[in-house]
């Protein structure tokens, strides 16, 4: 499979991850948008929310309800957002489902 997020769940290529259980991996951007940045991923690949099954959503729910465990670990005292692009429209680039975890600094709320 030709795609970087699955590489970097598979260990064939490093990142710098902070997090990882069963379920996900959750490791820095390498571009920052925010003081602090990460990207969580499933260990499947979707490109898609709509690839997903209801079932495979599971998965998903599973790492964003872990998330405030991971208060601490990431930094998420102050708050946080969650940004998941899809499509053209909204810049995706890599095509597998990620929830981008900005945090660190008061954020602003401009979409251009
Ligand atoms: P998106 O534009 O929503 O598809 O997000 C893809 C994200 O992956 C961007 O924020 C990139 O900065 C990030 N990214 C691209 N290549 C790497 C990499 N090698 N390591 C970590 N993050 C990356
Ligand atoms: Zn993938």
């Amino acid at each position: 499979m030709d795609c970087l997020f699955c590489k970097f769940i598979n260990k064939e290529l490093k990142t710098d991850i902070v997090y990882e259980d069963e379920n996900m991996l959750i490791f820095k951007d390498i571009a920052p948008q925010a003081k602090r940045h990460y990207l969580m991923v499933v260990k499947s690949h979707f490109k898609y929310l709509a690839d997903m099954t209801e079932n495979d959503s599971i998965m998903l729910a599973r790492a964003l309800k872990k998330l405030p465990e991971l208060t601490e670990l990431l930094g998420l005292e102050g708050g946080y957002r969650l940004v998941i692009n899809q499509g053209d429209d909204a810049g995706q680039t890599v095509p597998h489902v990620h929830v981008h975890i900005l945090c660190g600094q008061k954020m602003g709320w401009t979409p251009a």
